[in-house]
Formats: structure tokens, sequence, C-alpha cells
């Protein structure tokens, strides 16, 4: 079950320590102020933005001529989540946020390691050391171990290694480390300088 308004009322005036006729005028006129303003896109603050938009022109007929007739198009009002919100939401429910914040990222987790080496035979190889092309494993970092980045909360899984070959050497000869957050599939890429 959902909160009532009036629970969501006590909660905001205990957390918040306003009287609770306090915080409902404050919602009364955040609802009053997003109704005037929505025709504008309206900000709701920490959940994302009310935007009105109009659809196409619509063409009818009338129902006793059978005349062609224009129609202007539908408004409808949308409800736009914002990224943060979002992540929170779908991915965060079970902890606190105060605890989220300060304890260190979860570890990544870690996918098997395919080594993807060039054949010796391939002329692109030939008398040049085997480019360290990989997908999974942990990424051979050139400079020592770095921080892998973070994303939702946790460490992002190395998805995968490009290194530079002769013909296409990548940042003078170093190699690129692709991230990947298994929770809202961004993408990470980061370049390793030999
Ligand atoms: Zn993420």
């Amino acid at each position: 079950m959902s909160l009532t308004r009036q629970e969501i009322e006590t909660r905001l005036a205990e957390r918040c320590g306003l009287p609770p006729e306090s915080v409902a005028a404050a919602l009364d006129e955040l609802a009053q102020l997003g109704q005037r303003e929505a025709c504008r896109g309206f900000l709701i603050p920490g959940f994302g933005r009310l935007v009105v938009s109009t659809g196409p022109e619509r063409v009818a007929r009338h129902p006793l001529t059978g005349k062609e007739m224009r129609l202007p198009g539908k408004r409808k009002i949308e409800f736009e989540v914002d990224a943060t919100t979002e992540e929170a939401i779908l991915f965060g429910s079970d902890e606190e946020s105060s605890d989220a914040q300060s304890s260190p990222p979860a570890p990544a987790k870690i996918l098997p390691e395919i080594r993807l080496i060039a054949d010796t035979g391939d002329s692109a190889a030939g008398g040049h050391p085997r480019p360290n092309h990989k997908m999974g494993g942990q990424p051979d970092w050139i400079q020592g171990a770095e921080e892998s980045p973070v994303c939702c909360g946790r460490e992002m899984t190395f998805f995968g290694q490009l290194d530079s070959t002769p013909e296409c050497p990548i940042a003078d000869g170093g190699m690129l480390c692709v991230f990947l957050c298994p929770r809202c599939w961004r993408a990470k890429c980061m370049t390793q300088l030999s």
C-alpha cells in the first residue's frame, strides 16, 4: 500500500521538524504551482519534470456533411523521471541512502576471460608482439593498478580491452579499456597510455 497523504505529511513534519500544517500548506502550494506552470514544464525537485506536449494535427470527417476537418492535436501530460531518481528507485531501494554514500563501492563482478589473440599467420601480427586484446577478466593496467570507475554505487564491470597494433596504435601504443555498469548499462572507456 502506498503512503496516504496524511502519512506523508506526518513523516515530513517529523523529519523536518515542522508543524504538520506547514507541511500540508507547502504540499498544496507545490501542487497549485505545478498546475499553473506545467505548460512551461515543471520541475518537481528530486523527482523529475512534468511536460505538456501537443500531438500532431488530426484529420476527421464531419458526421453529417462527410467533409474533411482538421482537428488540433491532443494535448498530453508526461512525467520525465530524472536519472538519479530512476536509479535510486530501481536499484537502490534496499539500502539507506546515508549508508550507501559513506561505505566504499561494492566490488565489481568479473566476467569470464576470453583472450582475443591474433592468428600468428596473420600478417598484421607478424614480427610484432601479439596485441593483448581480451574480453572479461581483469584489466591489464599499463600504468600500474588504477581504481575501477564506479557507477550506481558499485565498481563497474570490466568488459574488455583493445590493445594497440603496429597498424592501429592507440594513444601512442596504449590500450583502450571498456567498463560497463550492470545496473544501468552505462559504459565507460579509459585510455591507458604506454
Ligand atoms: Zn550505473
